[in-house]
């Protein structure tokens, strides 16, 4: 598959149904407006990849719907040059959004076919995180801590600890937290031992698997 102009003019209109949606962040909506998103996905829904919905992708999984990448990631308020870790690699569609706005991404994916998959691919777009990595997002990625933003992007039945510990002072953990449905929530970090915390309605999510081992 290639990315073409019928492409870019698809992704153009994705745009607007995300500002008609509430997404307001410049730098969110041109990397959205940039990301060939029918490439992360399989070529039978090629003709779909740019409305705004959640797609299956391999391993059970899923790409997450455009609009909730849109808001986690305004959310995060991020910028160049910022250290974001991603729990949950999956396509590595949000991991290019990420990379897109100049973070240094840091991303988890506990699925062994999935991460293969997705390391592969991302750099064959291009696309250069600072480091792709096999395992339990649980757990965070203490060796590469603090960090400015946290996304978690499958649903949380609780807040890991490890992941408001490995948040710098005012860095951002974005997470949906819940079983059947999720409340997308925001911790900023006030201090070491304080947290504010913020909810913004419902969303729905695959579940963050305990680790398989
Ligand atoms: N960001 C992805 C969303 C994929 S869906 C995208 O844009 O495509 C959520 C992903 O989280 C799945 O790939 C799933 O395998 C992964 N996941 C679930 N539990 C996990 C865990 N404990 N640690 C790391 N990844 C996990």
């Amino acid at each position: 598959m290639k990315d073409t102009l019928r492409h870019a003019g698809k992704r153009k209109q994705l745009v607007d149904v995300l500002i008609k949606k509430g997404i307001k962040n410049k730098t969110v909506l041109s990397a959205i407006e940039k990301i060939p998103r029918h490439l992360f996905m399989d070529s039978s829904f090629e003709d779909h990849a740019y409305q705004d919905k959640a797609f299956p992708i391999a391993a059970d999984q899923t790409i997450s719907q455009p609009y909730t990448v849109a808001f986690q990631t305004e959310l995060l308020e991020i910028e160049k040059g910022d250290k974001v870790l991603e729990i949950g690699t999956g396509s590595g569609y949000q991991t290019a959004v990420l990379c897109e706005i100049g973070a240094k991404v840091y991303s988890i994916e506990r699925q062994k076919e999935l991460f293969k998959k997705t390391k592969l691919f991302l750099s064959k777009l291009g696309y250069r995180p600072k480091h792709l990595s096999f395992g339990d997002g649980y757990k965070g990625l203490k060796e590469h801590a603090p960090y400015n933003g946290i996304i978690v992007t499958a649903g949380a039945p609780f807040v890991p600890k490890p992941l408001l510990g490995q948040l710098q002072i005012n860095g951002r953990l974005v997470i949906p937290v819940g079983e059947d449905v999720q409340i997308m929530t925001l911790f900023v970090r006030k201090s070491e031992t304080e947290f504010e915390k913020r909810e913004f309605g419902e969303f729905r999510f695959v579940p963050l698997l305990e680790d398989k081992n």
